[in-house]
C-alpha cells in the first residue's frame, strides 16, 4: 500500500510517500480500514518533530480517518466489508481499572493513535472493530475524517469539563485553528453568545463572514477591555484559550466572576505566569480535557446527525502532498481543517 512514511525525527522534508507492507488483522476483534481520507491535527507536526511519541522508525503519522471496511477479525459481528465508518482516534489498554468502568480518560495507558502504533496517513489501518463508527449523516468522507480528534476534543473542553449552558458567553481565542474552529461550532449550536479572538485580521475576517461577528485582534488592543465592553462589564462564562504562554494572563482577565477556562494546548508556551489572587478572587475554575471517551464521540456523532453542522475544511489535499499539507499548518495559514485524500 502507499502510506506517507517518517524514517527519523525531524523537518517537514522527512515525510515520504512510499510504498509499504500492508496491515494485517492482529486480533478476532480487529478490522481492517480502506481509508479514504484522514486529516492534519498539530500532534502531527509534534509527532513529527520528535515530542510526545512512543515508537520506532519507519512510522505512520496520523490519527484521523474515514473510509470502509476492508476485512473484519473472526469475532466482529456488527461491521462488515465495503460499511463506511470513521474512526475513534483514541487507544486505551482495556483492562486497567479504569477501563473496567469505561472511565478511559483515565487509563494510564491511553494514548491517541499515531503516538504508538501505525496512524492513518495510509491506505489501510487496522483497528479494534469498537473503534469504528456510523459516519454522520450526510458527511462525505473528508468531512467524516475532518471531526473526530477536534470535534470531540472540543466537545470534551466545552460541554464535559466547562458545562457551557444556553445564553452564557464564550471567549475562544485563536480562532482558525482546528480547537477553536470547532469550539466555536458547538457554542452557536448550544446557543452560546461568541466573541473570537486572533492576532490575525484574515482570520478574524473570516469568522466574521461565517457569523461570528464579534471578533477581536487580540494583538492590537486590551483584550480584556473590549470583552468588557462588549459584555456591559460582565465579562465572559468560559474562555478556550489553547495558546498559553505570554497571553494566558488575557484570557483569564476577561472571566466573570466564577467564570471558567478550557484549555486542551499551549502552543505559544506551557509555563504562562498567572496572578494567582484574579484566579481566588473571583472564583475562577480551570478545567484541562486530553482523550475523549468512546460515549463523547458517539455524542458528538449524535450532534452532527441533529444539528446540520458540518466541519470547516480549509484545504484538501493529495496523501503524496502531505509535506505541502504540513507547511501550511506549521505557517498557521489555515482556517479549519487540512484533509488528505488517500487516493492520490
Ligand atoms: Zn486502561
Amino acid at each position: 500500500m502507499n502510506a506517507v512514511r517518517i524514517h527519523a525525527a525531524g523537518a517537514i522534508d522527512g515525510l515520504r510517500y512510499e510504498n509499504c507492507e500492508e496491515p494485517q488483522l492482529e486480533r478476532p476483534t480487529d478490522v481492517i480500514v480502506k481509508l479514504v481520507a484522514t486529516a492534519v491535527n498539530r500532534l502531527d507536526l509534534e509527532l513529527r518533530a520528535g515530542a510526545n511519541g512512543r515508537f520506532s522508525f519507519p512510522h505512520i503519522l496520523g490519527c484521523d480517518g474515514a473510509g470502509r471496511i476492508e476485512a473484519v477479525g473472526a469475532e466482529v459481528g456488527h461491521l462488515k466489508p465495503g460499511d463506511p465508518v470513521c474512526v475513534y482516534p483514541f487507544v486505551h489498554c482495556g483492562s486497567c481499572q479504569f477501563c473496567a468502568v469505561k472511565e478511559y480518560d483515565r487509563c494510564a495507558d491511553r494514548r491517541i493513535l499515531s503516538q504508538c502504533e501505525y496512524g492513518t496517513y495510509a491506505e489501510y489501518i487496522t483497528v479494534p472493530a469498537k473503534s469504528c463508527f456510523p459516519i454522520p449523516f450526510g458527511f462525505s468522507f473528508e468531512e467524516a475524517a475532518a471531526f473526530p480528534l477536534v470535534y470531540t476534543t472540543a466537545w470534551r473542553l466545552m460541554m464535559t469539563q466547562g458545562k457551557l449552558i444556553p445564553g452564557e458567553i464564550v471567549l475562544i481565542r485563536g480562532v482558525g485553528g482546528g480547537i477553536a474552529t470547532a469550539a466555536c461550532q458547538i457554542a452557536a449550536s448550544a446557543g452560546a453568545r461568541i466573541i473570537v479572538s486572533s492576532a490575525k485580521d484574515e482570520k478574524l475576517a473570516r469568522a466574521k463572514a461565517l457569523g461570528f461577528e464579534l471578533a477581536i485582534n487580540d494583538d492590537a488592543v486590551d483584550l480584556a477591555k473590549e470583552v468588557r465592553g462588549l459584555t456591559a462589564k460582565h465579562g465572559v462564562d468560559l474562555a478556550v484559550d489553547c495558546i498559553g504562554g505570554a497571553d494566558w494572563g488575557k484570557s483569564l482577565a476577561c472571566l466573570a466572576r466564577g467564570g471558567r477556562l478550557v484549555t486542551c494546548g499551549a502552543i505559544a508556551g506551557a509555563n504562562p505566569p498567572t496572578d494567582l489572587r484574579r484566579i481566588f478572587w473571583n472564583h475562577l475554575k480551570i478545567c484541562g480535557a486530553t482523550y475523549p471517551t468512546r460515549d463523547e464521540f458517539r455524542q458528538v456523532l449524535k450532534f452532527f446527525d441533529y444539528s446540520g453542522v458540518k466541519p470547516i475544511i480549509d484545504t484538501v489535499y493529495a496523501l503524496r502532498e502531505a509535506a505541502q499539507a504540513h507547511r501550511r499548518m506549521e505557517q498557521r495559514r489555515h482556517f479549519g481543517k487540512i484533509v488528505l485524500r488517500t487516493d492520490g
